[in-house]
């Protein structure tokens, strides 16, 4: 862990794997109640620092870390890719995202100001001025999952330093390592003692702790839907942003361009195992080319290097435990005994399963309307852009989607129609560049992501009205 400036152990230790093969790549610390305690009370004590830097400072220091993260790149790799058992090479662009996620956030201390509010705008506003200025929040409790261990918790990091808020980051379980070397980076790039704390432990217990203890004033969560809940519920008057999951769908007309989209379906369906928020899992593909685009993902999905994770060729390696990889072979189980064709892959051998293409997936098998969260798409025809549009909209999710068309008018009448956070045009929805506003609808969950966005909602408007 890392609190106040300092690494901590304690008497709990928990052994880290590698999700791939079990093997041993590190150890994490249980936080007890008293270190979670001293976590917030060290962000605490940290806010007259942060609040005094200023923005520039708080800008150098944003860039200092992106530079020294660049240069330590492999490192940090191969302990993201230890922890996550994601292939290296995906490790080497988390790595990448990271570090341009904080040049956006030290360019957005930059440019964090207020404005001036028209007060005589109102009869009783007459001879007053006023403006806002954004002020920290105070002590943000970041809670992020496995997926993307270190790019994910840099969106929040980043942005509630640029805010001149102190952190204190939760991440997952499984993932802790990143999350300490990263606490050491910002040390060794002069942040001030507490304004980070790294705290590692089980989110029942950890969370909770964070949730209730009054001296955080915010919650920004990324993670599954019951977790993103249940802290919501409990919050109280703490301000809250939750990124949780979907099962993301695009729509491929009939004058898409199929290569193109068979090969951005294939990547976005098979990209980390499938273990990302906006994987595409769900295809709707006009009858006329369904069958073609089908023959084409087949092709795509076979010609994937599946092995070990710190293996350079490897496109494919494990989910993050064998009990997640049981629950896809499952799912796949469950609609294939429903009614839908398995053309390819679905095999699982310990944590790894082989990228799998269904067709014919019914409505209501887990494969349609849960999140995967696995190596897994359903492709499925449909006869007119409104039954497509009806059927991306049938989902309890509402955080990416996206069509492939060279019909203008039917891109944009998809693009206002869907319910969704973000609406791509011949992209898949698995495509997220990070100084976008990115977030979702529904059980997608609330508030937007990207410095810019995340900034604001990390700082409050205060407003300052004088008499001239
Ligand atoms: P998760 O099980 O919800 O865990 C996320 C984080 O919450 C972990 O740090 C976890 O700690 C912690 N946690 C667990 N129980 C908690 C509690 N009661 N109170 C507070 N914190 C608690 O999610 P995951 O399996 O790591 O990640 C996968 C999910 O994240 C998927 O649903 C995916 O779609 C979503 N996701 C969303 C986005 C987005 O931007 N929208 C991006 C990436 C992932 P432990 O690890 O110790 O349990």
């Amino acid at each position: 862990m890392f609190i106040a400036g300092q690494p901590v152990t304690n008497a709990h230790p928990k052994p880290v794997e590698l999700p791939y093969d079990g093997s041993e790549v590190g150890i994490i610390y249980q936080a007890t109640k008293e270190e979670v305690e001293a976590a917030v009370g060290a962000a605490a004590a940290a806010l007259p620092a942060m609040r005094e830097m200023t923005l520039d400072e708080r800008s150098s220091l944003l860039r200092r870390a992106y530079q020294k993260l660049l240069e330590r790149r492999e490192e940090m790799a191969l302990a993201v890719s230890s922890e996550t058992g994601k292939p290296i090479k995906e490790a080497r662009l988390e790595v990448d995202r990271a570090a341009i996620t904080l040049l956006f956030s030290a360019e957005e201390a930059h440019r964090l100001h207020g404005e001036v509010v028209p007060m005589d705008a109102s009869p009783a506003g007459k001879g007053r001025m006023a403006m806002t200025v954004r002020e920290p929040v105070g002590v943000v409790a970041a809670i992020t999952p496995f997926n993307f261990p270190l790019n994910l918790a840099m969106h929040k990091i980043g942005p509630a330093l640029a805010g001149g808020n102190a952190v204190v980051h939760k991440p997952a379980s499984a993932t802790p390592i990143s999350a300490v070397l990263m606490a050491g980076i910002f040390k060794d790039c002069g942040l001030p003692r507490g304004a980070l704390n790294v705290i590692t432990g089980p989110g029942g217990s950890v969370g909770d702790a964070l949730v209730f203890d009054k001296r955080v004033a915010m919650i920004t969560f990324t993670g599954s839907v019951d977790v993103g809940l249940r802290i919501r519920n409990l919050a109280g008057m703490k301000r809250v942003t939750l990124e949780l999951g979907s099962n993301s769908a695009v729509i491929i007309e009939e004058d898409a361009d199929l290569e193109e989209a068979a090969a951005r379906c294939v990547a976005g369906s098979f990209a980390h195992s499938g273990q990302v928020c906006i994987s595409v899992q769900r295809v709707f593909a006009h009858r006329k080319i369904r069958n073609e685009l089908v023959e084409r993902m087949v092709e795509g999905a076979r010609k994937l290097a599946i092995g070990h994770p710190h293996d350079s060729a490897t496109d494919i390696s494990s989910l993050i435990t064998v009990g997640e990889a049981e629950r896809v072979e499952h799912w796949i189980g469950e609609a294939v005994a429903s009614g839908a064709k398995l053309l390819t892959g679905g095999q699982r051998r310990r944590a790894t399963v082989e990228p799998a293409i269904l067709t014919d997936v019914p409505p209501n098998v887990s494969l349609s309307c849960r999140e995967a969260f696995g190596p897994v798409v359903g492709i499925n025809a449909y006869d007119s852009l409104d039954e497509a549009i009806a059927r991306v909209n049938d989902s309890e999710y509402g955080l990416q989607a996206g069509i492939y068309t060279r019909d203008i008018q039917k891109a944009f009448r998809a693009a206002r129609q869907v319910h969704v956070g973000g609406f791509l045009i011949n992209e898949v929805p698995q495509y997220r560049v990070d100084q976008m506003p990115y977030g979702g609808v529904k059980l997608s969950g609330t508030g937007r992501e990207g410095p810019k966005y995340a900034i604001e909602e990390m700082t409050e408007p205060k407003l300052i009205c004088w008499k001239v």
